[in-house]
């Protein structure tokens, strides 16, 4: 069963959680008992496959899925879509450090891993549940996310899913990668907007009762992919445990050695699938949490303060720019010992003042399990040059930011133990900043791709020739071939057109869903 972060709810069965999506009074479904891994469980799996790990953490949190469902909806999942037949290889970096590479879906950053599952899980919770309505899932994505989520939902039966982005402010290529989703049940549509009109017009429609009213007269139902769903954050719990056990079987560590975790962080999604591993039984020594110059979280591990009020920066690790990490909510009200008034009053601090602070106490329990760092522009862009040049290893900027915190971890801390980095993107997503990262190492010659944002089609044609040909010269000088998700990317047709003002967003839900 699942319970609420705020003690608000009553507890539900795993298919309940997913479909809700979040606690419908404020607060997020955690599980009420954690399951346990022997290290015996952990020796097991490093013989097995990715799908077999997958499917045996599930079974263990989906109470209410049959075996054969879960199977059904891992089999699916991680398959061919994915270039690489283990799922999440690991590159050994050093004899000390693995680079654990959760890149290989088909849109070619980590979100893939739970959003090639996520959308099967809903459909068979909704099946568990008897639910008869169709479901619209609403994304409002300033770049990564809109694309995993339209790939996962896509051709999905009960499901529609329409994703907002900003028009002329995510990269020519994520636009792209948008446009060309195929799918009976996909919709994308650019609003006149920046992300936040984005997000504020969707979060409204959520809250719009009569809205919902006259969707449900037509048998139909809203719900969100966000990354609060329980759904989501599960299946990223399962690389983790799949990691030790292989490291394990290839006798690189010792059972029972502890290993670290540097996650690359900005929802605290990722992290916290991580922490729920360890407390499963995987032995982790420290997760080391990793931010971009938008340091909320490691200003909030080392002070005790969360603090929200500070300007926004963008950065070249977009996907990490984020002032409010929605899943630390779940960490806080485990480290508390599950105090669930202490979390409703932080996050009602965090809304109305956009700052909460914990007690001593708390801050000394956080630092046992987690060490928080953060990493500037400019040393992102060092540290993707410094690990070409050294190793030959092509880092994406995100995973950079993780490298360079666990450097200054080292330096601090002096410790030796094994760890893992997650990369969470391929470097070809990224690939302007990755390009002015190591163009003096090779060909520096070349013309920069042409300035961004804008919304004339000519120009807008014209830029995504010139993203086109950095993934070109990205990968003729380093040797590394295109990810496949990129590569075709060109010869795609254009499959949505649709854009609107930021008032018009509700009108364009109406036209798609012909009501
Ligand atoms: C979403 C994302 C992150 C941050 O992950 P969280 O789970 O939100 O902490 C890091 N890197 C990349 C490339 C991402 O797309």
């Amino acid at each position: 069963m699942y319970i609420s972060t705020r003690d608000n709810y009553s507890a539900v069965v795993a298919s309940e959680a997913i479909k809700l999506g979040m606690v419908p009074a404020g607060g997020l479904f955690v599980p009420q008992r954690l399951p346990r891994l022997s290290l015996k469980d952990l020796q097991a799996m490093g013989e097995g496959t990715y799908q077999e790990t997958a499917r045996k953490i599930l079974g263990l949190y989906l109470e209410d899925f049959s075996a054969e469902a879960i199977a059904a909806c891992v089999n699916q999942a991680y398959g061919p879509n994915f270039d690489k037949q283990e799922i999440t290889p690991l590159h050994q970096l050093t004899d000390r450090l693995y680079v654990l590479e959760l890149w290989h879906g088909p849109t070619a950053a980590f979100k893939d891993l739970a959003l090639q599952l996520m959308p099967l899980l809903f459909a068979q919770a909704l099946k568990n549940l008897k639910v008869q309505q169709e479901i619209v899932i609403l994304v409002a994505t300033s770049g990564d996310t809109g694309k995993a989520a339209l790939e996962g939902f896509k051709d999905v039966p009960g499901l529609k899913i329409i994703c907002f982005y900003p028009y002329g402010g995510v990269s020519k290529v994520q636009e792209r990668q948008m446009l060309t989703t195929g799918g009976n049940n996909t919709y994308v549509v650019g609003v006149k907007g920046n992300f936040d009109d984005c997000q504020n017009a969707v979060k409204a429609i959520f809250g719009d009762e009569a809205f919902r009213r006259v969707l449900a007269e037509k048998g139909m139902a809203l719900s969100s992919a966000n990354s609060i769903n329980w759904g989501r954050l599960l299946p990223q719990i399962v690389y983790y445990v799949y990691t030790y056990a292989k490291l394990l079987a290839k006798g690189r560590i010792q059972p029972g050695e502890q290993v670290n975790f540097v996650v690359p962080t900005g929802n605290f999604g990722n992290i916290l699938a991580a922490w729920y591993a360890g407390r499963m039984g995987v032995p982790v020594h420290k997760l080391i949490c990793a931010s971009n110059e938008n340091k909320v979280l490691t200003d909030f591990f080392r002070t005790g303060r969360y603090e929200k009020n500070r300007p926004f920066k963008r950065t070249n690790s977009p996907s990490m720019d984020i002032l409010i990490s929605s899943n630390l909510e779940r960490f806080l009200f485990e480290i508390t010992g599950r105090r669930g008034d202490l979390i409703a009053q932080w996050m009602k601090e965090l809304q109305e003042k956009g700052t909460f602070t914990v007690n001593v106490k708390v801050q000394e329990e956080m630092r046992q399990v987690l060490w928080a760092g953060w990493a500037d522009e400019q040393e992102t862009l060092a540290t993707i040059k410094e690990t070409f040049a050294e190793k030959g290893y092509l880092l994406d900027t995100h995973t950079a930011v993780g490298m360079k915190v666990y450097r200054q971890y080292q330096a601090e801390t002096a410790d030796q133990t094994v760890t893992v980095l997650d990369a969470t993107a391929s470097p070809f997503k990224f690939a302007s900043s990755v390009w002015e990262a190591i163009r003096e190492l090779k060909d520096a010659g070349k013309k920069e791709p042409g300035a961004r944002a804008s919304g004339e089609n000519k120009e807008f044609e014209q830029e995504f020739d010139n993203e086109f040909d950095l993934l070109r010269k990205l990968s003729v000088s380093t040797g590394i071939p295109v990810h496949p998700a990129l590569s075709e990317l060109k010869r795609q047709p254009v499959r949505h057109k649709r854009v609107c003002a930021t008032g018009e967003i509700k009108q364009e839900i109406e036209d798609i869903l012909g009501i």
